[in-house]
């Protein structure tokens, strides 16, 4: 049997969930949110990649950071390829929230969006 013992982060109760990934069942969790969380966990786990990106003017010199995160979770094993075009990013203003810096981050599916305006 391949269990994983895993915290669930869905609210703040924290229920100390065992997910058995072969036979796809969760014990321990309080709600069904928990257990669809905790077999999503062990079996395609993601985050929301949240950064900043260097804000230039015409000539290329830095001039803020703009806070971005994706639009939606993405795979864990996709996170470094992300971070990579992150740093890539030189964007220019005026930027507004929601704004797409990257579509289809990583080839994850998802953009990585502007947070804030910058005006
Ligand atoms: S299993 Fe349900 S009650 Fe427990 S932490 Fe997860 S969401 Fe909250």
């Amino acid at each position: 049997m391949s269990s994983r013992k895993i915290t669930c982060i869905v609210c703040p109760r924290g229920c100390a969930l065992e997910v058995d990934v072969e036979a796809g069942t969760v014990t321990g969790n309080t709600c069904k949110r928990g257990a669809e969380y905790g077999i999503a966990e062990a079996t395609n786990p993601v985050r929301t990649l949240t950064s900043t990106v260097r804000v230039v003017d015409a000539d290329g010199a830095f001039v803020d950071m703009l806070p971005v995160r994706t639009a939606a979770p993405i795979p864990k094993g996709l996170l470094f390829d992300a971070m990579r075009q992150v740093d890539a990013v030189r964007a220019q203003k005026p930027l507004r929230r929601g704004d797409v810096l990257v579509p289809n981050i990583a080839g994850a599916g998802v953009d990585l969006i502007a947070t804030r305006d910058l005006i």
